[in-house]
């Protein structure tokens, strides 16, 4: 049933009108003056309004500019009630945005028929955002799921795949087997023949590959390497054999562009659940037994040994220093500016952890954080991070940026971690920061494992009243049904759609879509690593509500941050 409201200060006009809408099979609603008409129908969300004009205090006009501030009322029919008649009034009213005028005295035919057609108009206008929203899932769904060159499966479809194929049964005979190839290579290869010959050498590998495995997944992981999962093989040996028929037919010539070509591949074999339980962990195992197959020659098959695990003496020096890091406090955090994109202005920060290493000089995140993780030295850090990130923005907002944000990310150790809410209210106990200011940064990947329980602990924390944000959206496992299951409040365009948005028009169509998504959801959206002038006026048009970037500023040091606080530097402002 259609609710009508009914903003009428004058009784008689309004209860006549109420009584014959009433008749009509309407629900009705009636309100005496503009203020209640406003709040009534912020509180009902009615389908039509009709509002009278002349009204003491607040008056028809007044209301309607209320109403389509709000982003639910913007478009909910407005009829205007008015017993002028001048052309003035007309224009007032329309340029405001009201669908119609009904002057009165009017007939009962009058009111019904605007009514019936506004309603009809209204109806059409939903289908079509129904309809475009039903295809933009579609589309994204099918664009974060394939690769754009080769049409392939790309590596989000591979973990969906990968579950399709897991043997439940535990006692049967049958292995799946996690195939990594990488051509040998290839940038050798393709340099001198140019990035088309490139792009026309991979669908021809993706051809031959689709055509070696038949009903098995084939997928587009990056450049120039593939995945491929079989499922039934009965021993590894199979899993092998199918691989060196793989390496035959890829090596066979490949003519383009009238030339000859030849290529090679390795492949590196991982075997569940032998080698691990999760496709991560299996791909990782297959990554490492491919590097060996090159490092022997390329052109063959390596099968996963653990023993190829051994890490680097680097990488155990590093381990151990980075034990000492927290102790001899090497660890910084860097700022990097987050700003709203309507008014230019700086509104958060993300905290960015740094290692001042006495001999390497600043070590990047990405060198230690997954190292950190994976001795457990990450809980101690991350726990570091929050503290201090806290604690700074708490003194900025007390030396005068009240409302300054602060987002920090976590990792999947640090979100598995059953005392982390109570950390957390123990850093915000001893920092006297409000939680409604801190936003937590969770990647995809962190809670693919276990849905239920990843949902619970976010539920926790959000109680506390921090925001949940999805990092690097885009770059995981999502599908769009399972990111609704989560309750986020931000999302993070992830980087890589951002990069060469106006040339890439893929990314374009990608990015246009997780924002209409986002939108869908209600979720806040905010874009990663905008570092040109056209990546932002993307951003904007397109309607992000946040971003970061080098374009604007690269993650500093607190006091630096201080700085760009203090100068009060903004986004310019397009010019409309
Ligand atoms: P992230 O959370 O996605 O952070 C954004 C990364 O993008 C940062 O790299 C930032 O410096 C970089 N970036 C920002 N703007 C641009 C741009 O315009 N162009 C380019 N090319 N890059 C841009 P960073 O600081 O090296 O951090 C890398 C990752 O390390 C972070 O990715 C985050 O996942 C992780 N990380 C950093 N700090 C912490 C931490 O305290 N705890 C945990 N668990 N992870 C952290
Ligand atoms: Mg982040
Ligand atoms: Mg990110």
């Amino acid at each position: 049933m259609k609710t009508i409201l009914v903003i009428e200060d004058e009784e008689f006009v309004r209860e006549n009108i109420l009584e014959l809408l009433d008749a009509e099979g309407f629900e009705v609603i009636g309100a005496e003056n503009g203020r209640i008409g406003i709040d009534l129908a912020q509180e009902v969300r009615p389908d039509l309004i009709l509002c009278d004009v002349m009204m003491p205090e607040l008056d028809g006009y007044s209301v309607l500019a209320k109403l389509r501030q709000d982003p639910v009322l913007a478009t909910t029919p407005f009829i205007l009630l008015t017993a002028k008649a001048a052309k003035a009034d007309f224009r007032q009213g329309m340029e405001l945005g009201a669908d119609d005028y009904i002057t009165k005295p009017f007939t009962r035919a009058e009111l019904l028929g605007a009514i019936a057609i506004r309603l009809k108009k209204q109806a059409a206008v939903q289908e079509h955002y129904n309809t475009e929203l039903q295809e933009a899932k579609a589309q994204l769904n099918y664009l974060i799921h394939h690769d754009s060159l080769t049409k392939l499966p790309n590596r989000l479809s591979l973990r969906e795949r990968f579950k399709q194929v897991q043997p439940q049964d535990t006692d049967t005979e049958k292995v799946v087997a996690v195939l990594c190839l990488g051509l040998d290579r290839f940038n050798h290869i393709i340099d001198p023949l140019g990035h088309t010959v490139g792009d026309s050498l991979l669908k021809a590998v993706a051809e031959r590959l689709t055509t070696c495995v038949g009903k098995d997944t084939v997928a587009r992981l990056n450049t120039d390497q593939f995945a491929i999962i079989l499922a039934n093989v009965d021993h590894k040996k199979e899993a092998g054999n199918i691989a060196q028929t793989i390496l035959e037919k890829l090596s066979h010539t490949y003519v383009l562009a009238g030339q000859e070509i030849f290529i090679t591949a390795s492949i590196g074999i991982a075997l569940y659940p032998h080698d691990g339980a999760e496709i991560e962990q299996l791909l990782a195992a297959a990554n490492t037994a491919m590097t060996q197959a090159k490092q022997h020659g390329g052109d063959q098959y390596q099968l996963y040994s653990a023993a190829f695990n051994i890490g680097s003496s680097d990488r155990l020096a590093l381990q151990s220093s980075l034990r000492h890091a927290l102790e001899r406090e090497e660890l910084r955090v860097y700022y990097q500016p987050q700003l709203n994109l309507q008014t230019g202005q700086i509104v958060g920060a993300e905290a960015l952890v740094r290692w001042q290493h006495p001999e390497r000089g600043i070590v990047s995140p990405d060198k230690f954080v997954p190292l950190a993780e994976e001795t457990g030295l990450i809980v101690p850090i991350g726990e570091w991070v929050l503290r201090t990130a806290c604690k700074q923005t708490k003194a900025w907002q007390d030396e005068g940026f009240p409302f300054l944000r602060i987002a920090v990310n976590l990792s999947s150790r640090q979100f598995s971690q059953i005392d982390l809410r109570r950390q957390l209210v123990e850093i915000l106990m001893d920092t006297g920061l409000d939680p409604k200011f801190i936003e937590l940064e969770l990647t995809e990947s962190m809670l693919v494992q276990n849905t239920e329980v990843a949902i619970r602990r976010l539920n926790a924390l959000k109680s506390l009243g921090v925001e949940i944000a999805i990092d690097d959206f885009g770059t995981g496992y999502s599908s769009l049904s399972y990111l609704q299951q989560f309750p986020f409040d931000i999302l993070k365009i992830d980087r890589c759609f951002i990069r060469n948005i106006t040339e890439n028009a893929n990314n374009a169509a990608i990015t246009k879509a997780i924002i209409a998504m986002a939108k869908s959801l209600n979720l806040k959206l905010v874009a990663e690593g905008v570092e040109t002038e056209a990546e932002l006026s993307f951003v904007r048009q397109n309607q992000c509500d946040g971003m970061q970037g080098y374009l604007f500023s690269r993650p500093v040091p607190a006091e630096d941050f201080k700085q760009l606080l203090m100068a009060d530097k903004r986004l310019p402002l397009p010019i409309s």
